[in-house]
């Protein structure tokens, strides 16, 4: 016999990574989880809407092997841009050159960080693929949520929570799911920077207000969606979608200090919770690494320098949006998608002077007025995206005539 020769655990194969929204809050956090890790993670596609000068730069630093800019214009530039740096990366454009990259061989793992209804296609070619992915667009689950899920479980893909609460929520339920033992999840939001304001008072915000939040740094128009409180309404539904849960099984618990990132109630009594700082770099790591982890540059939580940790609930009359949201959520079959579609189109028109802050939840609210009846294919909920973005720029014109 042969003696034994202890085995030494082989490393862990190098994670190719496509990073989508690379020059956005999420992609840029991504890339410096991913640059910290260079013998297990590397970037392999990077895809950006139209900064393209910011994806070459992105390029030089990170050596990707391709390169996508969504608007189709931009190609030379980016093109004669890589050149230029004398970088290998190969250019590419449109939408569908990234569906294509995306569901092929040079990437395992997508970061699906591009904002908006938009990123739909990419990420449901990363779920129907079969990768692991890193879910940070949450409109996408909130257009298509039952397609998008059902996709990942067909094709065997991974799914891992970006958005903080949700990674938490994911952190902190076991891995055999016992639905019976599980009571409801709660989803903390921080309030936004208009937190404790009443409605009147937030008539002539500003978009400068609007997009200073407190505790987290965002791109533009998530933090619109944050200082709303429909960035909680659309977590609500991205959490049904994610979880399996119903409307009634998932709360809102507005948490100012943005410490505890969500919460899970069992039937025991138990509640459990979990923390750390405001930095998406957290859930970041935790997608890559799951259910290893790994260092994300993001430093220790120190619960006695931050002292308190406080809860109250959501003012649902100072922040309608959120109460639209859960209604979307009851009603089901295309209202989520109309709900969304027309809060993007309002958030533009707020950040463009075009509209008043408080008009985002009137467009939303015109928009769901017309909610007609859904197949729930993708091509049903494409169309109630259509319409919705149609319904919302006629009541943008109209509120922006009477303001
Ligand atoms: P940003 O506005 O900072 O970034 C958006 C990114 O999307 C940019 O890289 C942009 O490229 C890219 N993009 C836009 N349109 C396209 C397109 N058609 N094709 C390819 N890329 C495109 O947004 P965030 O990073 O803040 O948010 C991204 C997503 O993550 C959103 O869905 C948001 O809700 C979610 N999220 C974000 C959090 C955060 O902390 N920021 C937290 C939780 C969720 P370019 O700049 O070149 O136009
Ligand atoms: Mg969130």
């Amino acid at each position: 016999m042969s003696p034994q020769v202890p085995s030494t655990p082989s490393p862990a194969p190098v994670q190719r990574i496509a990073v989508l929204g690379a020059t956005g809050s999420i992609g840029t956090s991504a890339l410096d989880v991913i640059a910290r890790h260079p013998a297990r993670l590397r970037a392999s596609v990077l895809a950006a809407g139209r900064q393209v000068d910011a994806l070459v730069a992105l390029c030089a630093s990170h050596r990707p092997e391709h390169a996508v800019i969504a608007d189709s214009q931009l190609y030379p530039r980016l093109r004669d841009g890589l050149r230029d740096a004398g970088l290998s990366t190969q250019a590419h454009a449109g939408d569908e050159a990234l569906d294509v990259l995306v569901g092929g061989d040079g990437c395992d793992t997508v970061v699906a960080a591009i904002v908006g209804a938009t990123g739909l296609a990419s990420t449901l070619a990363a779920a129907r693929a079969g990768k692991r992915l890193l879910l940070a667009n949450k409109e996408s689950l909130v257009l298509a949520g039952d397609l998008l899920m059902q996709a990942a479980r067909s094709s065997g893909a991974t799914v891992i929570p970006i958005d903080s609460e949700h990674n938490a929520i994911f952190q902190c339920l076991p891995a055999q799911r016992d639905d019976q033992a599980l009571r409801r999840i709660v989803l903390t939001a921080s309030g936004g920077p208009f937190r404790g304001r009443s409605r009147a008072s937030l008539a002539d915000v500003t978009p400068e207000q609007a997009i200073a939040h407190p505790k987290w740094s965002m791109g533009p128009k998530i933090s619109v969606d944050s200082a709303t409180l429909m960035n909680k309404g659309l977590e609500v539904i991205e959490a049904h979608h994610l979880f399996g849960l119903p409307r009634s099984r998932i709360e809102v618990l507005v948490h100012p200090q943005s410490l505890v990132h969500s919460l899970v109630d069992f039937i025991d009594g138990s509640t459990l919770a979990q923390l750390g700082l405001p930095d998406m770099r957290t859930a970041l790591a935790v997608g890559f690494a799951w259910p290893r982890r790994i260092a994300s540059g993001v430093a220790l939580l120190d619960l006695a320098v931050h002292g308190r940790l406080d809860f109250e609930q959501p003012d649902l009359d100072a922040f309608p949006c959120l109460a639209l949201a859960f209604g979307a959520l009851e009603a089901g079959g295309s209202a989520p998608a109309v709900l969304n579609a027309a809060n993007e189109v309002a958030v533009s028109a707020f950040l463009q002077r075009r509209i008043a802050f408080l008009s985002i939840a009137e467009v939303v609210e015109a928009a769901l007025a017309r909610v007609d009846d859904t197949d729930g294919s993708l091509d049903g909920l494409l169309a109630a995206d259509a319409q919705a973005r149609r319904d919302a720029d006629q009541a943008v014109v109209r509120l922006a005539h009477r303001g």
